[in-house]
Parts: C-alpha cells; structure tokens; sequence
C-alpha cells in the first residue's frame, strides 16, 4: 500500500518548490488527484486529506464512484469524451479538461441548454503533434475558440489543457509547456478569459508548474503502490 499523506505532502513540496524557483509563490494551483482505477474507500482517504479536486477519463468507471462519494467534490473530467457520454457528464463534472472538437462542443451546448447550465471546458491543444495523442493544432486553435465563444453560449472556455509526451527526462517536454502558455497569452478572443493551464502529470509537473500551469493532473504521485490493477 502507498502511503497516501506522505505522497500528498511530497507533491505539494514539489509543487511548492516550482512555484517558488519560477517566482509564483503567490499563485494558487489546483490540485487535481487523478483516481482512475482508484477505490472509492482510498478516494475517501484523499478527501480526509482536503484533497477535493479529483479527476477520472472513462464514464463508465466513474459513475458508480461518483454515486457512493460525497456530493461536495469538485470531478474534473480529463479524458477523450464520446459525444454519446456528455449527458452523463454534466451533471456531476465541474470542469470537462478536453474539448477537441466543435461536433463535441455542438453536443455539450445541447445538453448544457437542456440543464440550463453553462458548462467550464478547456480546450485541449496537441502542441507535441503526437498522432496518439487527441487535441487540436495549435494553428487551429485560435479560431476554434472564437467559433465556440460565438455559436455555444451554454459553453464558457476556461483556458487550455495540453498532455505532453511520455519522456525519461521532464526537461524534454518543457518547450511544450512554455508553448501552451505562450499561446494561451496569445489568444486574444472577445468575451474570452483563458485563466486556466491544466498541465503536468506525475513525471512532468514540476517543470508544468515552472512554466506557468494552473492545473495540475496527478495519480501515480499521490496513489502509486497497491492502488492500480
Ligand atoms: C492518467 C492521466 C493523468 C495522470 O497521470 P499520472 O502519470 O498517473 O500522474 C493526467 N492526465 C490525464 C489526461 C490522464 O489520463
């Protein structure tokens, strides 16, 4: 079994450390403790922590999880999300990391409209240009917010999420981060506020925090050790 607390306490030193050599100390970042294949009865354990963020990428998986939790924690849905799913997803999820697709972003203003709600996305960028990897170009991006921002008022764009490659070395993938930020400061699209920065997984936060992120997605870091099948 992985000790949860101490592994909690190892990142937030982590996270504390990055923000401090890149001069953010003042700067809040969220958390987002990633529990797929995680146990409800662990998840628990994290919230007695205060950890209150949590992400999950399947809908199936996460549902009944969802059901047997407490109904004040803050779900970020960060996986590729099938049109066929957003209905389950909006009632329970306060932030959907991954709009790729204005055929996706059609479907979450429609049952955004039904629940009268306006629904917090990130639009998810492929800045690696990895094939595997879902995303929009950076070319397109721009004029895929703009089209959002314009056609699906039930949508509000809340910044950009990117996942970088897998490397040995987080080093590696730090002109991916910079160049997130770089362009999210870039984007200039009326009605448009692009905060957030959901960046940096277990082997790459550091360098992610370092490179402006707002938004951290973590699971092996906080669960590793027993928790996963
Ligand atoms: C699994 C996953 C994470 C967390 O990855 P770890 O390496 O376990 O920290 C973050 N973001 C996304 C989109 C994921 O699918």
């Amino acid at each position: 079994m992985g000790d949860i607390a101490a592994n909690y306490r190892l990142v937030k030193e982590r996270i504390g450390r990055a923000k401090e050599n890149s001069g953010r100390q003042g700067e809040e970042i969220t958390l987002v403790a990633v529990t797929k294949a995680v146990t409800p009865g662990v998840i628990r354990e994290a919230v007695a922590l205060g950890i209150n963020n949590f992400g999950e990428n399947r809908v199936q998986e996460v549902l009944p999880k969802i059901e047997e939790l407490p109904g004040d924690i803050t779900w970020h849905f960060i996986g590729h999300l099938q049109g066929n799913k957003v209905k389950f997803v909006l009632p329970r999820f306060a932030l959907i990391h991954s709009l790729d697709r204005l055929s996706l972003a059609k479907e979450i203003n429609r049952q955004a409209e039904k629940l009268g709600k306006v629904v917090e996305v990130l639009v998810q960028v492929d800045i690696a240009g990895e094939e595997t990897k879902y995303g929009l170009a950076p070319g397109e991006t721009g004029t895929f917010i703009e089209t959002v921002a314009r056609e699906y008022p039930f949508i509000k764009v809340k910044g950009l999420m990117t996942m970088a490659p897998f490397e040995d070395d987080p080093e590696e993938v730090r002109p991916v981060f910079r160049e997130l930020k770089k362009m999210s400061a870039g984007l200039q699209v009326p009605g448009v506020e692009l905060k957030e920065l959901s960046m940096g997984m277990t082997n790459d936060y550091e360098v992610a925090v370092e490179e402006g992120a707002t938004i951290v997605r973590i699971g092996t870091a906080l669960f590793k050790g027993g928790y996963r099948d």
